[in-house]
Order: structure tokens, then sequence, then C-alpha cells
């Protein structure tokens, strides 16, 4: 197995900078220069010889941020969005209290008095989240880093795999850090790495984990997770190497080589099946030999959040080390139906309010009702992916709706426990009952010719109730489909309305009987009305 320290699938970084110098130089002579930092050697590497120059940059900058949350105001502030985990919201807002009162506290003192800085030890508060998928886990991590006000990064542990790093490298995380605090490395510093699917890289057979690779994998996380460097820019990106040096070749200020992990938080979690299934081992083989049946909570959670201990998590296939970086467990509750119900109602972040939001934009009042709630979560629930069972269920439940109510007179949509029975049903009668168009396939074939307009000319068609009916009768009296119909009628809008477009930036345009009866007219009156506005603009613009 290639190791990739042994085996540099590319030129080192002295060697790129090198080449690069000598091709500038024979392509541009003396205009262009190649320099390096002041002080180091090379742009591209880190230097360890200059302690004195990086801390320098570093005390440039003024403090990262000004850190005085407490526990409970994060926890409060997390409650908004999150339903359930209480014990996580808890255990995690102590955690990122502890953490960045801790860097605050090192930052100041090392501005006052470095020697005593360096001496003081600290266990970073890295955090182990157990928890299936879709309880919030990711959410809760996101919302703390938001509020905070540093950046945060997640990646899955299974995309680092077992031959070097196939896509991603570790450090990569570190500088998608970077990247997300718009280049801000001291702000990166403080950043947030978040890692999913830690699980997967268990090395123990009992696990059905990856072996070797995975123990490989844990190390390299360790060294993130206990203090190391970690290059800026890619040793392998030509592009951010090229632009580096042409940015110092231009004289900019140099920017920091480095980031250095020590204050960055790391939160990993995963689902760990089975797990419960070690502790409950664990705990029945320490009662025997005291006579006594050992009480033991029987919901996989409560013994989990009682009792799941560092011995446990190195059974399930953890180096002692690995498990050791990360002293803060939690455990996330499953969610049943009524919590669903509760995220849906209570959220801040529910995603009712985002389907409000996308009727709304269509001009569609939608109310859901709490029997669509209920109905809604049930469903959700059986799908046993979490709060992610209600994305699938909404996703189903409304693309009807979303797809044929946009466009017809329909102003108001009740969601209700009916509705979520029979959408089909509810849809065409919604459609039957709005603004009288009594006829849901002409509401049908009015929506195909919308369609096919918008998606030929760009322009958004509405047709008002009469309208509709209108278009309806006219088809039956002359025996032809709306279809027909409304590409004769409307044969000469492509033109017309991309003028009015040019004119006043219109894209909607809505119909009303009108158009229906004589629409060379109707459109006659938009046209010139829209040169009016033109001009009206220009002459304010003029005044
Ligand atoms: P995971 O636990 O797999 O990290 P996520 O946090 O990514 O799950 O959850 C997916 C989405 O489901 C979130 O973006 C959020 O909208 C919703 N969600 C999940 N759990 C909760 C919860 N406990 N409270 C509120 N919303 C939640």
């Amino acid at each position: 197995m290639a190791d990739k320290d042994d085996e540099p699938p590319f030129p080192d970084p002295q060697e790129i900078s090198k080449r690069l110098s000598e091709f500038l130089k024979s392509n541009f002579g003396d205009q262009v220069s190649f320099s390096t930092m002041d002080g180091a050697e090379n742009p591209f590497t880190p230097n360890d010889e200059t302690g004195g120059e990086t801390h320098d940059l570093r005390d440039d900058t003024v403090d990262v941020f000004d850190f005085d949350l407490l526990p409970r105001e994060i926890k409060d502030h997390l409650d908004r969005f999150v339903i359930r985990q209480d014990e996580a919201k808890k255990a995690l807002s102590i955690a990122v209290c502890d953490h960045y009162n801790h860097a605050k506290y090192l930052q100041r003192l090392e501005r006052a008095d470095p020697e005593e800085a360096a001496k003081v030890e600290f266990a970073k508060q890295n955090v182990i989240v157990v928890g299936p998928t879709g309880v919030g886990k990711t959410y809760l991590v996101k919302h703390i880093a938001e509020l905070i006000g540093v950046p945060f990064v997640k990646a899955d542990a299974t995309k680092f795999s077992e031959t070097g790093y196939v896509g991603a490298d570790v450090d990569d995380l570190v500088r998608e850090l970077v990247r997300k605090a718009d280049g801000d490395v001291n702000l990166a510093e403080y950043g947030i790495v978040y890692i999913d699917e830690i699980d997967k890289i268990a090395s123990a057979s009992n696990s059905g984990g990856r072996d070797v690779s995975g123990r490989g994998v844990q190390t390299t996380l360790l060294k993130l997770m206990e203090e190391t460097e970690v290059a800026v820019r890619n040793p392998q990106d030509m592009q951010s190497q090229m632009q580096a040096m042409f940015d110092m070749s231009r004289g900019g200020k140099p920017s920091r080589d480095t980031i250095n992990t020590r204050h960055i938080l790391f939160i990993v979690s995963g689902a760990f099946s089975g797990l419960e299934k070690i502790v409950e081992r664990r705990l029945r083989q320490g009662a025997i030999g005291f006579g006594a049946e050992p009480s033991i909570a029987t919901e996989d959670v409560a013994l989990l959040q009682d009792s799941v201990g560092t011995q446990d998590f190195i059974e399930f296939g953890f180096e002692a080390e690995f498990i050791g970086r990360l002293p803060v467990r939690v455990v996330c509750d499953h969610l049943e139906s009524g919590d669903l119900f509760d995220i849906m109602k209570h959220s801040e972040g529910s995603l009712i309010r985002q389907y409000e939001r996308e009727f709304e934009a269509y001009g569609i009042q939608a109310q859901f009702a709490d029997s669509a709630l209920e109905k809604i979560a049930d469903e959700a629930a059986e799908e046993k992916t979490g709060a992610r069972g209600l994305m699938t269920v909404c996703e189903r439940l409304f693309r009807q709706f979303k797809f044929e109510l946009p466009g017809t007179p329909v102003t108001e949509l009740v969601i209700d426990g009916e509705l979520v029975a029979d959408p089909a049903g509810a849809l065409a009668q919604t459609l039957e009952k709005a603004g009288s168009v009594e006829d849901s396939r002409l509401i049908g074939e009015v929506s195909a010719f919308r369609r096919k307009f918008e998606e030929e000319h760009g322009c958004r068609l509405l047709f008002e109730s009469g309208a509709i009916n209108r278009l309806g009768e006219l088809a039956s009296e002359q025996g032809r489909s709306v279809l027909q119909l409304c590409e004769e009628l409307f044969r000469d809008y492509k033109f017309g309305l991309s003028l009015i477009r040019q004119n006043t930036g219109q894209q909607s345009f809505t119909l009303p009987v009108a158009a229906i009866d004589d629409p060379d007219k109707y459109l006659s009156g938009l046209v010139v009305t829209s040169y009016q506005e033109e001009e009206d603009s220009s002459l304010n613009e003029d005044v």
C-alpha cells in the first residue's frame, strides 16, 4: 500500500517554486520578478525557522472574536431551532463555552506573557455525538457555529480511504475552513470541523469497519485534533500556488502560510449501530460475581446516555488515543412521530415555513392544519430517517400541487388531514372550487399551453379564471383543443411580450377575458403602455 508521505505524486513545493521561477524568467525576462516572502526561503512551505515572523503576522490581527456567551444562552438559541436533543444541547453548549473561553483566555495571555501562555495545559473539548441519521446532529453544530460566528466545515469520514486519501486529503478540511472564513486564516483557526460517519473508520472486525485503513485515518485525524500546522495552500494545487506567487511578486502583503489546528474544535458523529450491545455486555459482565442482577436501562438511547464509556468505543474499533481526544460524549434521541410534528409546528427552521414561502411566491396562501401535520409526521416516521423523512414525504405530497396550482386562480390552499390522505382528490377539488373554473381538465390544458409558451419564449402567462372559462367555451364551440386555440390566439404574443420585456423588464403577464376576446387589441394596449412607462422612467432619470 502506497504511503502518501513516502511517495509524493508531484515534485515537492521547492521544486515547483524553482521551476516556476525559471519559467517566468525565460518567458518574461526581468519584467516579472519572482520573489519570496521576506526571511522565508520559499513562499510555499511552512518555514519552521520563521517562528518570529509567523508570530508577527498573528499579532497584526485584532481579537479573533469576543466570545462571551453562557452555556444557557447557547442552549436557548438551539431550542429555537432544534427539537428534543436536550442532553446533546447542554453538553455541546458547555463544551463550546469551555473551548472558546479558553481560546480567548490564551489569546490574551499570549499577548501579556507568552512564556506563561506556553505553559498552560488544556484538554480540548472535542465532542463525539452518537445518534442515527436525521435527528439534528449537523443542525446543532451548524447553529452553534452561526451563533458564535466561526466557520464550520462538514465532511464524511468515509471519503478518507485506505490508500492515501482518495478524493480529499484530511488537511483539505482545514483549508476549507479558511475558504469559509473568506480567506481569514486567523478566524479559520477558531473554526469547527464536523466529521460525520466516524463509526465507519472503526477498525475492529466486530464493527464491520475496514481494518487497517480505518486505523490509518484515525491516526491522521488524531494529528489534526492535537495540534499541527497545515499548509494554507494545497501543495498540489498549482493554481493557488501560482496565484500566491503572483500576488507576492506584485508586492502584495504576504499572507499566512500555515493554519495551526490547536484551537479548531472537532466534533465527530456516527450512528454507531451495535454500540449499545457492547455497553450492555460490559455492564452484565461487570455485574457477574457480585450476585446482583444489574439494573440496565432497557432503551438503547438511555443505556448509551447513562453508560457509554471510553472502553466501549475502543471495543467498537477506535484507537485509545483517538477516542481519548474526544472527551465529550453526547447521545442523541431518536425522533418519534410526535417529535416530527413538533419540528414542523415549532422549529424556527421548520420545513413548513419553507413550503409556505414557496406557495406564497405564486400568490398562494398555504395554511397547514394540525391534522395534516400529524399525518405527515406519521408517514415520515415510517421512513426511519429522522426529520429527513419529512422532506421526503412533503416533496411527494406537494409535487402535483406545486406544478398545477401556480398560474391558476387559486389563491388559498388549506392543507388538512383529508388533503394528506387523498392529495389527488384534494387537488382536483381545489382547482374546481377556485374562481368558478369548473373543469379541471380545462385547467390542465391551459397549463400545458402556459408551460410550452414559457419554455419557448421565456415569458410567463397567467390567466384570470374568467379567461380560462372563455377559452373552454371557445374551444368547445369551435371543436378544437385548448392548446390549438391558444396557439392561434396568442401567435403574436411572443414578439409583443418580448418588446414589453425589453421596455419594462416585466416577465409575467396575467391575461383577462378581454385578451381572449380580442388578443391583438389587448396586446397593442400592453405594448403602448410599456413604451409610455419607459419614457416616464427615462424622464425621471434625466431629472
Ligand atoms: P443528522 O443528524 O443526520 O446530522 P441533520 O442535522 O442534517 O441530521 O438533519 C437534517 C434536517 O432535518 C435538518 O436540516 C433540520 O431541518 C431537520 N432536523 C433534524 N433533526 C431536527 C431536530 N431535532 N429539530 C429540528 N429539526 C431537525
